[in-house]
């Protein structure tokens, strides 16, 4: 195969994803970097844009094999945050002159239809900020009450598009229902998020390049590839974590495929590599998520072990992030940073 010749093709075959996830030679991988930055460009521009992270509970009734908040870890300490405490911090977001907050949890019915509801009803009383919710999978019900609420996107990661795997690592949950869940939002007017897990047990590359073609199957808005970290006290503690490789050439494969989408340069990649973020976003990505969650809490939002700056002082967080974009000639975007496919639609 030709490689200049693919990087430059509207359209790749599930073959041609595989060959590029596959390449080995430092030059060649450059290449396909420096294709996805110029997609990256062209359909995004060169605005990066923040969305204010606040991961409010770390009760979780799913039992994910790779994650640690699952149910049957006894070893975490389990946290929930008061509505007042997360209005208040999204207040800090917005104050920090961030236009987007992502309401985060584990599987936690705890919070009903009408806490969170309130809780979004009220954000939005303070600014006209979006909100994108990542709560796992609820009601059909709840995902219409909450958009009336005022929610504008929600972040449901597909994780595998290998139903075996899926089913496995899910403990006998179905793609289906999760594909289901995720069609459904976006049939009600959310600009949807999803992506996968890269790395996982057992996981291909043929996995990894179905991922991509599934994220754009699904047409989504939003899309994150992240790398697998073991987790202490999962089953997979002791499974290797992901290369910093292999999740760069899928944040790549997946702009030159999807396009006009949101992707993220994860707080996982930045966890496994120090310099993370910014390969991300020279890689394809142009969203990135600081962790505005607060102190004694979000040391304990454990989905994996030493996540990236939790250590920190979030108010600090913004300057940080701005020295770190502006010194790769990028900016931090002052809009809210929607879908940029309603540019095309509208
Ligand atoms: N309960 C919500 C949010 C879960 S945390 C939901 O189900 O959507 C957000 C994401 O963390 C998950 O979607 C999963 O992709 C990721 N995650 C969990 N454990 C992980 C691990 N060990 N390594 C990397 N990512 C992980």
């Amino acid at each position: 195969m030709n490689l200049r010749e693919i990087l430059y093709k509207p359209e790749l075959t599930k073959e041609e994803i595989v060959y590029l996830l596959s390449l080995t030679d430092e030059e060649d991988i450059n290449k396909l970097y420096e294709r996805a930055d110029e997609v990256r460009k062209e359909y995004c521009g060169d605005e990066v844009h923040l969305r204010g992270l606040i991961d409010f509970s770390n009760y979780c009734e799913q039992n994910c094999l790779y994650c640690g908040l699952r149910l049957d870890n006894k070893n975490l300490s389990r946290y929930r945050m008061t509505p007042d405490e997360i209005i208040e911090t999204a207040k800090h977001i917005i104050n920090s002159g961030i236009f987007t907050i992502v309401l985060q949890s584990g599987e936690d019915s705890y919070y009903d239809t009408d806490v969170i509801a309130y809780i979004i009803y009220s954000i939005k009383q303070i600014a006209d900020v979006a909100i994108t919710l990542c709560l796992g999978e609820r009601g059909f019900n709840e995902y219409q009450t909450w958009k009336i609420a005022g929610a504008d996107r929600y972040l449901l990661k597909h994780e595998t598009a290998n139903p075996k795997l899926y089913s496995i690592y899910h403990l006998h949950q179905q793609l289906n229902e999760r594909l289901a869940h995720i069609r459904y939002l976006k049939k009600i007017g959310y600009q949807v998020g999803s992506g996968n897990i890269i790395g996982l047990p057992m996981q291909t590359i043929e996995d990894i390049a179905d991922d991509i073609l599934l994220c754009k199957e699904l047409d989504l808005d939003m899309a994150a590839f992240g790398p697998f970290i073991p987790s202490p006290y999962t089953p997979y503690r002791n499974k290797k974590a992901a290369s910093v490789d292999l999740t760069l050439k899928t944040m790549a494969v997946a702009r030159i495929v999807l396009k006009a989408v949101h992707i993220p340069a994860t707080t996982a990649l930045a966890t496994i590599d120090e310099n993370g973020r910014i390969k991300g976003l020279k890689a394809g990505a142009n969203v990135v998520m600081p962790d505005f969650t607060p102190s004694p809490y979000r040391e304990k939002y454990e989905i994996y072990a030493n996540r990236r700056c939790v250590g920190d002082d979030p108010r600090s967080c913004r300057s940080c992030l701005q020295l770190q974009i502006e010194s790769i000639g990028r900016k931090i975007s002052t809009s809210r940073g929607d879908s940029l496919k309603m540019k095309i639609d509208s």
